[in-house]
């Protein structure tokens, strides 16, 4: 009884809500301001505006529009769902065996006792998973059924869904191995544990009378720890269990597997062999399969991701049309969707009213990309009848190749011209030896890597002034003497190179966007990051520039407040790339290019108003890295060129740092050594001073400061604690390359902690070098 899939589709869409419904509704839950019903009609007033609008938009057919809900993160769903809780939260279930709303809260954000479940980042996207922790023990069972009661809520309003769950194979792929578990534990071990509870959740879905299930399987898309033989022996073993039998009414709804993030590669036979009826490809980022490799595929359905779920703009439809003429010809059905979840882009481009005309006719954000799918399903059937579209959509894109600021001749002539020369400094030694004459730093120098806390009197200060409550000058005056303050308290302390906290800057990338020319920024435009937390990405869209200093005004006025070396503070290439929406008409590393010369100009700039040492921070390089190996040296070769394009100007003299902040170091060791820095500030402090060993493996021959104060939390770390760490830290590391700071910024920290803390890192450096 498989029921036809839907000929057009989206694997996800925002869940936020158009202005952040959801955000503002969990928050005032948290904050304990409503109640759990006040929550679930919120909850039930995004989900129900949702469909609404989506089949306003064309997704009209059952079981297009996919589950499109959650409260905090998809894989803390399925987790729940599983009743895959870690034993250290202790006993989470209800007498029914049940995990409430506060069980699921409880894993997200922690609570008196436990740190909640970790969070890391989603595949090579910004948006942040919480990492589930299996053991051997870890005990499996249904313990929510909220995808259900979602399905039968938006039947109750009469649309039929596809509810959606993070696939078997992942959830153990992405999951850790639970405190306590053996050293050579491996979570997908457990394949056989999950599979029946995913099986009766399957059974009861088609019993409330769900035709389809989205099953997500990005991990099959990426090289990973896990040989991929064994990954293939886990989806068979996997769909087996879940698709070995036909769907049928009573026993499971049909399966839609979804790889979005890349192309299957080796693992598309594995999955064209299962029994599940319909396989969603990324044909975005990854080629139509050959006709030979489809027919593998006969008798499934074929969702062919052509509408890019990830970037924000038009889609070529001409190109996606001929991509649809090639899968014509093989003997799969095919239907049209996005090549991911839409839930990376904003909801709607028409409310960005403030945008150039022309720059919003380039753009589609997940409103215009459930258009563009359903254009495409209708080339499908009817060619003639998507003609118009297609048409439209090629004449814009044209006309976006000719348009002002797209394309600039002096800022192409500067890129065309570079050579190797432009990419490298003098030998470290020779600029080491020279810094230490200009800085006269003491071994294990203190420094913070940039912002100090973002008062509310701060982000008034800016909403004041954006509403036009105060002017310019008054606004420059409130950041002034937010910049005092946080000079006289690192003299205070006895910092060693100082910051100047960085008031001014509303986000490290956005700040840079708004003072850039090829930018620019939506009213509008948020997307989730994590949980309630949105970000809102700039658009860089057009040739990249500096039309005056950004950052040099208030550097040169901290400076002039102290003695002490002030460090200027910029954001990197790769990060203003990685956090940002980029447009997709060249090669990432010719824009990359770009931004590095703004960087360059802006550090010429800053050496000459006395500035001796810049940070350059790209906490973002490791974001960005593709998830197959292959593809992994082109990345890293353009990435790290791009900082060094970007620093390489500045004098012997000047110190240039650069701050990361992840602690899964080692892989990209060599890039990171590659980025050619004199000094790198790493976390370090949360993951125990793993790093060092990295470091000490690989021989690192610079100036290094691994974090010893975790900012994550309000906690204060003691200055025995933080020395301990400093031990560990020398036993690996030469102790004249070490340096003493937090893991990253202190933005989102009060000043009572941040001054404690900072206080006993000082105190920890000084008693330190005593023993040195
Ligand atoms: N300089 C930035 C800050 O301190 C770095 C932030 C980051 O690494 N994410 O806020
Ligand atoms: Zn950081």
């Amino acid at each position: 009884m498989t029921s036809q899939f839907p000929s057009a589709t989206i694997l996800g869409y925002p869940r936020i809500g158009r202005r952040r419904e959801l955000k503002k509704a969990v928050e005032a839950y948290w904050a304990g301001k409503s109640s759990a019903a006040e929550l679930q009609a919120a909850a039930e007033g995004i989900q129900l505006a949702t469909l609404r609008r989506l089949a306003e938009l064309g997704l009209k057919e059952s079981s297009a529009i996919p589950g499109t809900f959650s409260f905090y993160d998809q894989v803390l769903d399925t987790a729940v769902a599983l009743g895959a809780v870690p034993a250290r939260f202790g006993a989470l279930h209800d007498g029914e065996g049940r995990l409430g709303l506060d069980a699921y809260f409880t894993l997200a954000r922690g609570n008196a006792e436990q740190q909640p479940l970790e969070m890391t980042k989603w595949f090579d996207t910004n948006y942040h998973y919480l990492v589930p922790e299996i053991g051997p023990e870890t005990e499996f069972s249904l313990s929510s059924e909220r995808v259900v009661e979602e399905f039968l809520f938006a039947k109750s309003h009469g649309f039929v869904t596809r509810p959606y769950l993070v696939g078997p194979v992942t959830f153990l792929l992405l999951s850790k191995p639970a405190d306590g578990a053996p050293e050579d534990f491996d979570p997908l071990s457990r394949l056989e544990d999950v599979l029946p509870v995913y099986t009766e959740l399957l059974a009861r879905l088609r019993a409330a009378g769900a035709e389809w299930v989205q099953l997500d399987e990005p991990a099959l898309v990426a090289d990973l720890d896990t040989p991929a033989l064994e990954v293939s022996d886990a989806v068979e073993r996997a769909y087996a269990a879940l698709a070995g039998v036909p769907a049928s009414a009573d026993w499971r709804p049909s399966i839609l597997l979804s790889a979005p993030y890349g192309s299957l590669g080796a693992q598309a036979p594995v999955v064209a062999a299962t029994g599940v009826e319909a396989v969603a490809l990324d044909l975005f980022k990854g080629a139509v399969p050959s006709d030979e490799d489809l027919a593998e595929f006969a008798g499934k359905t074929v969702v062919a991701g052509l509408v890019d779920g990830h970037n924000i703009w038009r889609n070529d439809l001409a190109a996606s049309a001929a991509k649809l003429d090639a899968l014509r010809s093989a003997s799969v059905q095919t239907a049209v969707g996005t090549s991911t979840s839409a839930f990376h882009v904003p909801h709607d481009v028409e409310e960005e009213t403030q945008l150039d005309a022309n720059l919003r006719s380039w753009l589609a954000f997940a409103d215009q990309k459930v258009g563009e799918v359903v254009t495409l399903a209708t080339y499908l059937s009817q060619p003639e009848a998507a003609r118009a579209a297609i048409d439209e959509a090629s004449r814009i894109i044209a006309s976006r190749a000719q348009a002002p600021g797209v394309r600039r001749p002096e800022v192409r002539q500067r890129t065309a011209a570079l050579t190797a020369a432009d990419f490298s400094r003098s030998d470290y030694a020779v600029r080491a030896a020279t810094q230490d004459a200009e800085l006269h730093l003491p071994p294990l120098p203190t420094t913070t890597i940039g912002s100090f806390p973002q008062t509310s009197e701060v982000r008034g200060a800016r909403a004041r002034l954006n509403k036009g409550a105060i002017d310019a000058a008054e606004y420059e005056r409130l950041m002034k003497d937010e910049i005092k303050r946080v000079i006289d308290l690192q003299e205070e302390l006895g910092f060693d190179v100082l910051v100047h906290g960085e008031p001014e800057r509303n986000d490290m990338v956005q700040y840079f966007a708004e003072n850039l020319d090829g930018f620019d920024v939506t009213v509008h435009g948020w997307v989730q990051s994590y949980g309630s937390r949105c970000t809102r990405p700039s658009i860089l869209w057009g040739d990249v520039s500096r039309p005056a200093p950004i950052t040099v005004p208030w550097a040169e006025y901290a400076q002039s407040l102290t003695e002490k070396p002030l460090k200027g503070m910029l954001t990197g290439p790769v990060t203003i790339l990685a956090w940002s929406f980029v447009r997709d008409d060249q090669p990432l590393a010719e824009t990359a290019n770009q931004v590095a010369l703004a960087l360059r100009d802006e550090i010429a700039d800053l050496e000459t108003a006395g500035i001796k040492v810049i940070q350059v921070d790209e906490p973002a390089l490791r974001e960005l890295l593709p998830l197959r190996r292959a593809d992994q040296p082109a990345y890293l070769d353009w990435s790290v060129k791009s900082f060094r394009l970007a620093t390489a100007g500045a004098a012997d003299a000047t110190q240039i740092h650069t701050h990361l902040c992840y602690s899964e170091f080692g892989v990209i060791i060599d890039a990171i050594d590659g980025l050619d820095a004199d000094v790198t500030s790493i976390e370090a402090a949360r993951s125990r001073m793993e790093v060092v060993n990295d470091l000490e493996t690989h021989g690192f021959g610079r100036g290094v400061g691994p974090g010893v104060y975790d900012i994550h939390s309000p906690r204060v770390p003691s200055q025995e604690e933080i020395e301990e760490l400093l031990k560990t830290a020398v036993a690996h590391v030469p102790s004249r390359q070490l340096w003493v700071n937090p893991d990253c910024g202190l933005k989102t920290r009060g000043y009572a902690e941040t001054e404690a803390s900072l206080r006993n890192l000082v105190e920890a450096a000084k008693a330190a070098r005593g023993v040195l």
